[in-house]
């Protein structure tokens, strides 16, 4: 009986998740030191270590990660990707391009705090330990994001569903000002984060991010805007995956050149 009682309960704070948002709290992770140096600092010096070392006891101290999330119905058949009403939509037709294969976006905000603004503008820190503090709490965001992914996923896909991976506005062809959707439809001042008109947040490690929840053999086929996307020397690519029609293309001009070494060996 407790446990039905539970399991209605819990499927309201869920309902109540997806029509206005709902704060969570994520955990700072236990192997940040390990995170920090990966693919960074490979090798680093004593005083480096150290140095981290002291940033990351700070961290541990100040921040208080929180997320600030909500589940919306998207609006498909079009090429834009229309969140909750036809108000809102992600203004990245390659983004749009894989939202519209989910029937539901999660929106997010995380943010580490604004005690951690206050540590950073402390004028007793030199230079290095502000740089390496600044660098140790992006590497902690981006894992409190992996974390919420991880989250997000357990409490939001049903079976035989999944996240598409997280895409926030400057990424790829989504202008910066796509911010201003983003906090249009997240409560995001209940984690105390705020949005400048020049799309600038407070406090400073906050990331704002949006998911797709679809099938996931769908996701898994096509849930990456670079699959479908040809510029294969792009910095930002997330996949080594490339689109049939450009494999088929670079297959032809590797069969042609096939073709006229074996004439000119004959
Ligand atoms: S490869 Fe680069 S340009 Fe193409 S979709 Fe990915 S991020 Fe965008």
């Amino acid at each position: 009986m407790f446990k039905k009682d539970q399991s209605t309960k819990e499927k309201s704070m869920k309902a109540t998740a997806r029509k206005y948002g709902e704060v969570l709290f994520v955990g700072m992770p236990a192997d940040l030191g390990r995170k920090v140096f990966a693919g960074r600092w490979k090798h680093p010096s004593r005083r480096l270590k150290s140095s981290v070392k002291r940033a990351i006891a700070m961290l541990r101290q100040v921040s208080r990660p929180r997320a600030m999330v909500r589940v919306l119905p998207v609006l498909g058949e079009h090429p834009y990707c229309f969140l909750n009403d036809f108000r809102y939509r992600v203004k990245s037709l390659r983004i749009s391009r894989v939202l519209n294969l989910c029937h539901e976006a999660v929106v997010c905000a995380a943010t580490l705090g604004h005690q951690f603004d206050a540590v950073l503008a402390d004028d007793k820190l030199c230079a290095y330990d502000r740089f390496v503090l600044d660098r140790t709490a992006s590497a902690a965001m981006e894992a409190v994001m992996d974390d919420l992914e991880t989250t997000l996923s357990k409490r939001y896909c049903g079976p035989g569903q999944a996240l598409t991976i997280r895409y926030s506005p400057g990424y790829c062809d989504w202008p910066i000002q796509g911010q201003h959707e983003i906090f249009a439809l997240l409560p995001a001042k209940e984690i105390g984060v705020s949005l400048s008109a020049s799309c600038l947040m407070k406090p400073c490690k906050t990331v704002t991010a949006i998911m797709g929840i679809g099938e996931s053999a769908s996701i898994r086929e096509n849930g990456i805007v670079c699959m479908h996307c040809q510029q294969q020397g792009c910095p930002h690519r997330r996949c080594s995956h490339r689109p049939a029609y450009a494999r088929k293309r670079s297959g032809d001009t590797i069969g042609k050149v096939q073709t006229q070494i074996q004439s000119i060996a004959r």
